[in-house]
């Protein structure tokens, strides 16, 4: 049972030689969270303005809880599609207090008890007669939140609404948002552009790439098992090499050396591959089968962002991201010798 459905969409604005979003099929389950998720430009916005009705496809249909909204013949214009949208801005009224925004155009008989509940939901009782410019960044995202949920809404669509939030808070605000959406019982999609919003928050990415899609699966899929390069470097880090599918069909053979992957029994032996080593896959060990200098490291709290150049058998260098253990003692300049852990590494189809 999906809530949401597009069919085949492109949309190209008017003067544009390029469509913002070509050809594009979607579908969301009910009561889960989707992120679309890709650089600036990709076509998110355009559909998700698509989806609310604030623009039309020139091919292709959209249907919100089994019934169409957009096709060739059929137009539902935005206030009827049932719903619910957060700008990014979030875009509340200033000379409303918390309450009327909230209640904003909700006409139904049991206005109060439904405004008081979502206020509730959103933990913002006790704050009903406060206008917005008397609260902080995190509230007015609750209120706004609010505000999409109050008429019961088939779909909520929220654009960038943590990109105003400073770094604690929008953590925080990940887990609030989630759990209010699903308490809610709605059907989301997010717009984002920070892939740690998208694997924080979602149980499906969408990651779009020019206005067409380049993978769609859970998180986790997302991020260990990138189906190209594109999803490779832009959801987290990695390091991108060529390789051979090794004849145990266990690795692959690449000019840092023969790298352990669990996937490579998905190809042929000596079949050319792309491998994706995450930053995480680099293990220091003084008998590691690999060694390489340390040319850059910052420390983070958490860990060393390094990169390792490793000189490779033909005399050139390989440049390695990697992320290591606070507790160790590193610089610049030191010699390291590692291996690379397989859980970290996938493997690419070559194309
Ligand atoms: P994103 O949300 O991923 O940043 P958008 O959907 O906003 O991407 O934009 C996709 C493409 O469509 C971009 O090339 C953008 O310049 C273009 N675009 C967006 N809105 C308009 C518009 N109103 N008129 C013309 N071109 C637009």
């Amino acid at each position: 049972m999906f809530d949401i459905e597009l069919k085949n969409i492109t949309k190209t604005y008017s003067g544009s030689e390029e469509s913002a979003v070509k050809n594009l099929s979607l579908t969301v389950k009910k009561g889960s969270i989707v992120t679309l998720l890709g650089p600036s430009g990709c076509g998110k916005s355009t559909t998700l303005r698509l989806i609310a009705g604030f623009e039309r496809a020139e091919e292709g249909s959209i249907e919100l809880a089994g019934k169409t909204v957009s096709d060739k013949n059929i137009w539902i214009p935005p206030e009827k599609r049932g719903v619910g949208m957060v700008f990014q801005d979030y875009a509340l009224f200033p000379h409303l207090n918390v309450f009327k925004n909230v209640g904003f155009g909700y006409k139904g008989k049991d206005r109060a008890e439904r405004v008081m509940e979502v206020i509730r939901l959103v933990n913002l009782k006790g704050y009903e007669k406060r206008y917005p410019h008397e609260l902080s960044g995190g509230q007015q995202q609750r209120v706004a939140l609010a505000r999409a949920l109050t008429r019961r809404p088939v779909v909520v669509l929220l654009d960038e609404p943590f990109s105003n939030l400073d770094a604690d808070l929008r953590v925080h605000m990940r887990f609030e948002v989630k759990r209010i959406i699903s308490e809610a019982g709605a059907t989301a999609i997010f717009v984002s552009h920070d892939q740690r919003d998208a694997l924080a928050i979602s149980d499906k990415i969408v990651v779009m790439n020019k206005g067409v899609i380049e993978q769609q699966g859970t998180p986790k899929e997302i991020y260990q098992s990138p189906s190209n390069k594109f999803v490779a470097s832009f959801v987290g880090q990695s390091n991108i090499l060529e390789g051979k599918i090794n004849e145990d069909n266990k690795s692959v053979l690449t000019d840092l050396g023969i790298i352990p992957s669990y996937s490579a029994y998905n190809y042929k032996a000596g079949e050319k591959v792309y491998i994706s080593i995450r930053p995480g896959s680099l293990e220091i060990d003084r008998n590691g089968q690999m060694n390489g200098l340390i040319k850059e490291l910052t420390y983070s709290g958490e860990f060393f962002d390094i990169v390792v150049e490793v000189t490779l058998g033909n005399g050139t260098c390989q440049h390695l991201i990697a992320h290591i253990p606070p507790e160790e003692v590193v610089k610049v300049g030191d010699s390291l010798n590692f291996n690379i852990l397989s859980q970290y590494v996938s493997i690419i189809k070559y194309h």
